[in-house]
This record gives C-alpha cells, sequence and structure tokens, in this order.
C-alpha cells in the first residue's frame, strides 16, 4: 500500500480509503433479519473491512443518509469486530484499531433548520458510531447557497467548538458544484482541513474539477477523491469502442512488458497519478472488488502517465462524449432558469444514463441527490434558456423526456 501526503494534516493516508456508501448487500429474496443494518450483508462488509485494515488501508468514510443510516451503525458494530480480530478485546483493542484507522463521517447539510441541529445530528451520529470522537467531519454535499447557511446557523462556530474540544479532529467539507462555488467554499474559512470532490478521467471540467483540486491544494487542503469510477459507471461493460481503445493500450503495454489494465484500473491510476490528490475513496461492495483495488493500490505512480497514456483518454473520453444524445458543453449559459432548474445537471444525468453501461440506475440515484427545486419537474416551459443556448437545445422537451426517465420515487 502507498501512502500519500494530506495537505497540512499530519497523517499519511493510504492510496485508497474505504467508502461505507455501497456495502454488499443480501441478496434479492434473502429476508433481511430484523437489526438496525437494513439490508447490508454485515458478515461481508465486516470480513471487508477487516481485509482492508490488514492490507494498510487506514480510512473509513461514511455519512449520515449512506445506506438510510444503516451504514454509520454498520460502522459501530464494525470497528468492535474488526477491533477485537485484529487488535484484541475491549477498550484497548479499539484503541489500537482507532491509531490504525481513521473514521470520518458528513453532517447532512441539507437538513439542518436551526444552529441546534448541528449538535444534535453530530450526537445522533456519535451514538450511531458507538464513539465519543470522529478524526474527520465534513460538512456533506456543499453547493450553491452552503455558505450563506453555513453562516445563518452559525455551523462553522459550532464546528470550532467541537475541534476545541476535541470531538471532531478534523474538519472539512464535500463538494457537489461548479468551480466557481467551489472557490468561494474554500476561501470561507480558515477551518478547513480537508476537501471531498468528484474527480475521474470524465469529469476534469465537471465541479470542481482540475481547477478545483489545484485549488485546494494550494490552500494547503487535503484532497480526498471520491466518485473515482463516476458511481461505477466507468467499472461497467464499456462500449465496443471504449473497449478496444483499453485493448490496444494493453497492448501496447505488454509491448513494454508491463501488466494489462482493466477498465477499473485505468480509471483509478489516472486519478491516482495526480500528486495534488491526497488518496481516493471507492465504494467497494464485494471482497472481489476489494481485492482488485487493493492490488491496484499497490502499483499506484504519481506523475508518470506517458504520453500514449493521455492520448488514450482522451480517446476515450471522446467516444464518451460523442455517444451522447444532448449536445450539452456545459457552458452554463442558459442559467439561472427562473425556475431554479439545474439544466446543464440534469442534462448531463440523462446523457450518463444512456452512455454508460449500468447509467440508468446510476443516474436515477445521483437524481435523487439533486434538490427538488433542480431536478426537470421543476420546469414551466418558459423557453427563457432556449434563446441562450448556443447549441441549440430543445431544453424543455428534453426536460419532459427526462422528467420521466429519470423520476424520483418519494
Ligand atoms: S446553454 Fe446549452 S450547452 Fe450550455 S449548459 Fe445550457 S443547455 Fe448546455
Ligand atoms: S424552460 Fe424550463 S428550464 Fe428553461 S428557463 Fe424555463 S423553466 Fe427553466
Amino acid at each position: 500500500m502507498q501512502y500519500r501526503s494530506f495537505g497540512a494534516i499530519d497523517l499519511r493516508p493510504s492510496a485508497l480509503g474505504f467508502g461505507a456508501m455501497r456495502l454488499p448487500q443480501l441478496a434479492d429474496g434473502v429476508d433481511a433479519p430484523p437489526s438496525p443494518y437494513g439490508r447490508i450483508d454485515v458478515e461481508t462488509a465486516n470480513a471487508m473491512l477487516r481485509r482492508a485494515v490488514e492490507a494498510g488501508v487506514n480510512y473509513v468514510d461514511t455519512a449520515y443518509p449512506y445506506h438510510d443510516g444503516a451504514s454509520e451503525r454498520w460502522l459501530g458494530q464494525a470497528l468492535r469486530v474488526v477491533a477485537r480480530d485484529l487488535c484484541g478485546p475491549g477498550d484497548a483493542g479499539l484503541a489500537e484499531l482507532r491509531s490504525r484507522l481513521k473514521v470520518a463521517t458528513k453532517l447532512p447539510m441539507w437538513k439542518l433548520e436551526s444552529h441546534d441541529d448541528c449538535e444534535r445530528y453530530f450526537s445522533e451520529q456519535l451514538e450511531r458510531l458507538q464513539l465519543d470522537a470522529v478524526d474527520f467531519y465534513l460538512l456533506h454535499g456543499l453547493r450553491a447557497g452552503s455558505v450563506a447557511k453555513l453562516r445563518e446557523y452559525g455551523v462553522l462556530e459550532w464546528a470550532e467548538k467541537a475541534l476545541a474540544d476535541g470531538r471532531i479532529g478534523h474538519l472539512g467539507f464535500s463538494f457537489h458544484d461548479q468551480y466557481p462555488v467551489f472557490e468561494e467554499v474554500v476561501d470561507a474559512t480558515d477551518l478547513w482541513e480537508l476537501c471531498q470532490i468528484q474527480y475521474n478521467y470524465m469529469d476534469e471540467e465537471f465541479q470542481a474539477g482540475t481547477r478545483g483540486l489545484e485549488h485546494a491544494a494550494s490552500k494547503g487542503l487535503g484532497v480526498i477523491v471520491m466518485e473515482p469510477l463516476r458511481g461505477g459507471r466507468l467499472s461497467r461493460r464499456p462500449p465496443e469502442a471504449v473497449a478496444a481503445l483499453w485493448a490496444a493500450a494493453n497492448a501496447r503495454r505488454a509491448a513494454a512488458g508491463e501488466a494489462p489494465r482493466t477498465p477499473v484500473e485505468w480509471a483509478l491510476q489516472w486519478v491516482w497519478s495526480h500528486s495534488d490528490v491526497s488518496f481516493l475513496l471507492s465504494g467497494m461492495s464485494s471482497m472481489e472488488q476489494l481485492e482488485e483495488n487493493l492490488a491496484c493500490a499497490d502499483r499506484v505512480a504519481i506523475n508518470v502517465q506517458t504520453e500514449d497514456e493521455i492520448d488514450t483518454y482522451r480517446r476515450v473520453r471522446d467516444v464518451y462524449l460523442a455517444a451522447s444524445p444532448i449536445d450539452c458543453t456545459n457552458c452554463r449559459y442558459c442559467l439561472p432558469c427562473p425556475s431554479g432548474v439545474a439544466i446543464p445537471e440534469v442534462l448531463g444525468l440523462y446523457n450518463d444514463a444512456i452512455i454508460y453501461d449500468g447509467g440508468p440506475a446510476a443516474a436515477r440515484f445521483a437524481y435523487g441527490w439533486l434538490p427538488e427545486p433542480q431536478r426537470a419537474e421543476s420546469c414551466t416551459r418558459c423557453h427563457d434558456c432556449e434563446a441562450l443556448c448556443p447549441q441549440q437545445i430543445a431544453i424543455p422537451d428534453w426536460l419532459e423526456k427526462i422528467r420521466a426517465f429519470l423520476a424520483v420515487d418519494e
């Protein structure tokens, strides 16, 4: 396992972090026993965390809403099981494990309705995790309007007290919006020590993107990458043209005496090759996926992409983009929509649903995370956006189609 730098934080994080948002689930048709862990396959998930720690993974990430709250509860019991197995019984074993494995969770920002909610949710999370403190606490899913909300509810003042009394080791945020908002969030306080952004070879210019990575790193923040496989979309069966590009690149690797890469490894190594990336989180759903990611993490190299590899990534990206049914370039001239629809994001999710194997399910999942006013359902067909779109996209017509395709069951 390779260990990397983490901004100004005094920890060498493992290149691979354990994400607890897509834990293994009981098979369809298998009744879940009554438990606080929902449909999580607790035995397999515990074995995966144990294996990850044995292999040197030293960061586990969960959040209030993952698995409808069951992820934090699962992690609370898993820490004790893994501590008992690897470090010994009781509090001493747990303390030993906590020195080897850092725990992160996140405040559900969208649920806050008052200053007191910060403490209320945090206390509930500590109870779920059966801990007195967490090593890392992130404000979850910051986006446009979040900085105003932080100020309105005094979230940073609350966090400063929790940092001072030791219940939070380090403060950060995760992010889902465009670069200008990212800069506003990063620059909002000196309390941040880390951030978590979506980054992969398809998203260099999406959300925080490369500019965001570099800006955060220049401010001394540790940068954790989430969605290195774009919600699993880059790991599934690629389209024929993409598979052919990977095969050709692998043949050139073989000729140079290097091992071939799977589509997963191509995606992960792209992220790891960036020196400003502290580490990546992978939400693994099986022991097989964990083993594949661990093996990849043993082959990490920083700043060594060859011209051939750079060209292969560019051509793969071009194939995916050419397959997109909507020609949206994310120029954002159509914004703001008077009804609040996040037009480019919604169009992008539809493109994702069409071009990636397994795309519809992943796109519906991501659509469910969009605040309701930003979804296609809010469109009133005023047509203001169409006049502003240089690509002449029939936006309201597409939104009507997308609304039916990505509909979220509330
Ligand atoms: S103006 Fe058109 S191309 Fe640009 S982001 Fe909006 S929909 Fe996409
Ligand atoms: S047509 Fe719909 S998406 Fe476009 S500006 Fe009007 S309400 Fe917004």
